[in-house]
């Protein structure tokens, strides 16, 4: 899936503050997000993360998973 650093993810899983909105801190093996309601970071592994996502904005945009999937492989080597 392709995320990029900056990108806000909505979770399936809201944080326990209760905020379902993380900015993007950093991506690679494991996903550093930070919680858009209280700031608190959270880090996951990617693949939990995925799992997690239930819509991400980039740049106001609203993007469907189905534009993110695709694009990137799973088990792509970078990072
Ligand atoms: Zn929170």
């Amino acid at each position: 899936m392709d995320i990029r650093i900056g990108d806000e993810l909505m979770m399936k899983k809201a944080h326990p503050c209760g905020g379902d909105r993380f900015a993007v801190l950093r991506v690679g093996m494991d996903f550093r997000i930070r919680c858009t309601k209280c700031s608190r970071e959270v880090m996951l592994p990617r693949k939990k993360a995925e799992k997690n996502i239930k819509a991400v904005f980039r740049g106001g945009e609203k993007l469907s998973l189905a534009q993110l999937q695709g694009t990137a492989a799973d088990g792509d080597p970078r990072s």
